[in-house]
């Protein structure tokens, strides 16, 4: 795979606020784009047609289902179950097509919290009358139903801080281009895409080794770990966890399967990647000894909290006067990992260094914790370390060869070492 996968866009809002209409619109203007049938336990209308509409279930199958796990979401609207069949969504997003998901905001909130680069549309009428009256128009619903699905507004509009973009739907030809225009953007956003082809078209010698990762399995460890002093606060550090995500999408983006096991960095999560959000070195490193023999490589792009306090107090400790908690050192993961695992895949480390002999400390970590590789970034240089967006640093190999990375965008960073690294490992393979 040598493509983004597509996005994920839930129109959601009120029954009668005109998403169906807008979701339709979106298939038919683009070609990626394909509408998610939903399964629903509600009785078939008139018109619907079976699998274009709605697949119809009985209501004992739809809970079978759910125990199966078929449904990405799913949630009880006016008295009916609706569900989105997961299997469908994850095959067309991996093969780079965008889905149209038209559903009830429940359901909605339930895919940003699975997906959060998902995008969320709200959409509403101008006004609780124009919503009334479009309601009781349809014909299909008697009175009392429209009441209800009145009330059931209001709590949805509740929630609408939650979602991504708004759209009032007040006339039918403004709210069809405020939704294409949603759709493109969202498609150009650097974010969502491949790091563009043609820049490295632009010097194809930087990139070469990146065609080394297509099929293979990498996980990346990612953002700040999180150790807890008492039920409110935590011992962390500045990590944003960008240098890490950007590595997860340049691995995807060169055709890996990719873990991605990210501390609580404040960054979205990429799509396309299996993600395993954890809080501490300890998490981190239980995952480690159960994924790492099946990988192919691990990047170590976590910066993890070094120290953690020997007490954990329960509940929220008191502010009067001094306070003292004792420290002690964080498992050392790449140590331990060296110890628990027979057969250890190779490494790809990460060295923040402060100083004029960065370098050589890096080097001397590379030596210690057996990598294959470390990419030392001194920390004191100017737009560089952890809250920057930007980095730079050497990419040292065990073979004492090097690659220099002058300061670029860490997204542009992450594709030059997940090449370089390729390249590295393809030359030690065929040798
Ligand atoms: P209707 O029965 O009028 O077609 O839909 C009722 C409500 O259920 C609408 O708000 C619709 O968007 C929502 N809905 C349709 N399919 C799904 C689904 O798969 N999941 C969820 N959560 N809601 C859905």
């Amino acid at each position: 795979m040598n493509k983004s996968p597509g996005q994920l866009i839930v129109l959601a809002g009120p029954s009668g606020a005109g998403k169906t209409t807008l979701a339709h619109h979106l298939v038919e203007t683009f070609s990626t784009a394909a509408f998610s049938v939903s399964t629903t336990t509600r009785p078939m209308r008139g018109s619907e047609i079976e699998g274009v509409d709605y697949f119809f279930a009985g209501r004992e199958e739809f809970l079978k289902r759910i125990e199966n796990g078929y449904f990405l979401e799913h949630a009880e609207v006016h008295g009916h179950l609706y569900g989105t069949s997961r299997d469908w969504v994850i095959k067309e997003l991996a093969h780079g097509g965008s889905v149209i998901l038209d559903i009830d905001v429940q359901g909605a909130l339930q895919i940003k919290e699975a997906f959060p680069a998902s995008i969320l549309i709200f959409i509403l009428t101008p006004s609780p009358d124009v919503l009334s009256s479009r309601l009781s128009s349809r014909n299909t619903d008697d009175p009392d139903v429209v009441l209800r699905r009145m009330e059931v507004a209001a709590r949805e509009i509740s929630w609408i801080g939650s979602f991504d973009y708004y759209i009032c739907n007040s006339h039918l030809e403004d709210s069809m281009r405020q939704v294409e225009s949603i759709f493109s953007c969202e498609r150009l956003k650097i974010a969502n895409t491949s790091f563009p082809p043609e820049v490295r078209a632009f010097t194809p010698d930087r990139f070469s080794g990146r065609e080394y990762w297509n099929g293979k399995r990498v996980i990346v460890t990612s953002g700040p770990t999180r150790e807890a002093l008492d039920s409110v606060r935590f011992i962390s550090n500045r990590s944003s966890g960008l240098m890490g995500c950007s590595m997860a999408m340049a691995f995807r983006d060169a055709g890996a399967d990719v873990l991605f096991v990210t501390g609580p960095a404040c960054i979205s999560r990429p799509s396309g990647v299996d993600t395993i959000p954890v809080e501490t070195a300890e998490e981190i490193l239980e995952i480690l000894v159960r994924e790492v023999e099946k990988a192919d490589l691990l990047v170590m792009a976590a910066a993890v909290s070094d120290f953690r306090p020997s007490d954990f107090h329960d509940g929220k400790t008191e502010r009067s006067g001094t306070v003292h908690f004792e420290f002690v050192a964080t498992p050392d993961i790449l140590e331990e990992l060296d110890r628990t695992i027979d057969c250890m895949c190779p490494v790809m480390a990460f060295s923040l260094e402060f100083g004029p002999d960065g370098g050589q400390r890096a080097l001397g970590k590379m030596k210690r914790k057996g990598a294959a590789a470390i990419f030392y970034n001194p920390g004191d240089a100017e737009g560089s370390g952890m809250e920057a967006s930007s980095n730079q640093g050497k990419l040292f190999f065990t073979d004492g060869s090097y690659v220099e990375v002058k300061r670029s965008s860490k997204r542009y960073i992450a594709e030059l070492l997940a090449a370089a690294m390729g390249r590295y490992l393809m030359k030690g393979n065929e040798g």
